[in-house]
C-alpha cells in the first residue's frame, strides 16, 4: 500500500472522533490489545459479523453508508441481547489504500460509534479482496441478558419498526422487475437506501425489555426463519407460532412498491431488517409496551407461542396455514392495501 500500515490506521482508525475515550476502555487503538474494565455486577456481550463485497453488500457501495451498516448490524446484535454497547474492534481487508474511500468509511464509523457511545479499540489491516469483520461489546447486568431459549406456550410475539424495507431495498439496488418503481418518489428511495445501509439498532428497547421479554433475537435472516430460532431454542415439550398476516407491520413505501400478492411472503422472509422479535408472557404485556413508551419505536404485536407444530399464518378470516416456502401464495392473497 502506498500509505504505509501504520500510517494509515493512525489516520483512519486511530482518530479521535472513532477511538475516543470510554470509561470501560483502559486500553483501545495502539498496544497489542485492547484492555476492557467493566464496572462490578456486569458481564460482557461479545458479536462478531463478517460483511463482504459482493455477497452482503453491492460492489463499490458507498463507503460511508457502507461503514454505518457493517457497525450497525452487529450493534443490533447487542441489542437483541439487551446489551449496551461498550467498544469494537475491526478487521479489515482493502484491495488497496484508497483515502478518498477511508476518509468516507471513517467518518461512517464515527458517525455510528459517537451515536451508540461504542469507540473503536483495536483491530488488524491486511490487503485483499474487500472484507469488513467487526467484533461489539457491550455489557449487561448480570443474569438479565436476553436470551433465544425463554419462549413459553402462551407468550405474545412482538416485533420492532415495519419488516420488509431491507428486502425492498435490495430488490431496488439489484433492479428486481417486481418492484414497482413508477410507485417511488424521491423520500421512498432514501426511506429505502436507509433501511438497507442504515438500520436501526434497537438498544434502548433491549435495555427497556430486561426482565419483560421472555426471549428475543435479530431479525437479520427474515421473521419466519429467526422466529424458528427462538421455538427451538425454546422447546420443551415442542413449541410452535401462530403469525397473523395482517398484522405484519409495513410501511408505506413497502405497501407502495412491493405488488401486494408479495407482501406477506417479503415482510416474512426477508432478511437485513434488523428489527427486534420479543417474545413477551402476557403477564408482562402491558408492562413491556409500558417501557417502551417514549423511545419513538413501533412494537406491533403479530401473533403467539403455542405448542402446535412450526410457525402457521393465520389469514383474516382465521384460516391457519403451514409456513413454506411454497405456502407463501396460500396468505399473500389476504392483505389489503
Ligand atoms: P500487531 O502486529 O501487534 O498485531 P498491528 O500492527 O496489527 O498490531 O496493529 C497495531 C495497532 O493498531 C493495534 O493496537 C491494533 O489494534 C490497531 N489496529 C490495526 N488495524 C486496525 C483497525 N482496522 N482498526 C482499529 N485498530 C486497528
Ligand atoms: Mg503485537
Amino acid at each position: 500500500m502506498a500509505l504505509g500500515e501504520f500510517e494509515l490506521i493512525r489516520r483512519y482508525f486511530a482518530a479521535p472522533e472513532l477511538a475516543f475515550a470510554h470509561a470501560d476502555v483502559v486500553a483501545g487503538v495502539g498496544d497489542d490489545g485492547a484492555i476492557l474494565t467493566l464496572p462490578p455486577g456486569f458481564q460482557l456481550v461479545m458479536s462478531i459479523d463478517t460483511l463482504n463485497e459482493s455477497i452482503h453488500f453491492p460492489a463499490n457501495a458507498d463507503p460511508f453508508l457502507l461503514a454505518q451498516r457493517c457497525l450497525l448490524v452487529n450493534l443490533s446484535d447487542l441489542a437483541a441481547m439487551g446489551a449496551q454497547p461498550v467498544a469494537f474492534i475491526l478487521a479489515i481487508s482493502l484491495p488497496s489504500a484508497n483515502e478518498t474511500w477511508l476518509a468516507a468509511f471513517s467518518r461512517g464509523l464515527a458517525k455510528i460509534a459517537q451515536a451508540h457511545r461504542c469507540p473503536l479499540i483495536g483491530g488488524d489491516t491486511t490487503r485483499g479482496p474487500l472484507s469488513i469483520t467487526i467484533q461489539a461489546h457491550g455489557k449487561v447486568p448480570a443474569g438479565n441478558a436476553l436470551l433465544r431459549s425463554g419462549a413459553s406456550a402462551g407468550d405474545v410475539v412482538y416485533v420492532t419498526g415495519d419488516l420488509g424495507d431491507a428486502a425492498a431495498a435490495l430488490w431496488w439496488l439489484l433492479d428486481d422487475a417486481r418492484l414497482n418503481r413508477s410507485a417511488l418518489d424521491a423520500r421512498d428511495i432514501d426511506a429505502l437506501q436507509q433501511a438497507f445501509y442504515q438500520p436501526d439498532a434497537r438498544i434502548n428497547v433491549g435495555i427497556a425489555l430486561r426482565g419483560l421479554a421472555s426471549a428475543a433475537l435479530d431479525i437479520s435472516d427474515g421473521l419466519a426463519s429467526d422466529l424458528q430460532h427462538i421455538l427451538a431454542a425454546s422447546a420443551y415439550p415442542a413449541l410452535g407460532a401462530v403469525i397473523e398476516a395482517d398484522a405484519l407491520p409495513l410501511s408505506d413505501t413497502f405497501r407502495r412498491c412491493i405488488p401486494v400478492t408479495e407482501q406477506a411472503a417479503l415482510a416474512l422472509s426477508g432478511g437485513d431488517d434488523y428489527e427486534l422479535c420479543v417474545t413477551v408472557p402476557v403477564a408482562k404485556e402491558n408492562a413491556a409496551i409500558a417501557a417502551l413508551k417514549g423511545l419513538g419505536v413501533r412494537f406491533t404485536r403479530i401473533g403467539y407461542i403455542d405448542e402446535g407444530e412450526g410457525i402457521r399464518i393465520q389469514t383474516s378470516s382465521g384460516q391457519q396455514h403451514p409456513l413454506s416456502l411454497t405456502g407463501y401464495n396460500h396468505f399473500s392473497d389476504s392483505r389489503q392495501v
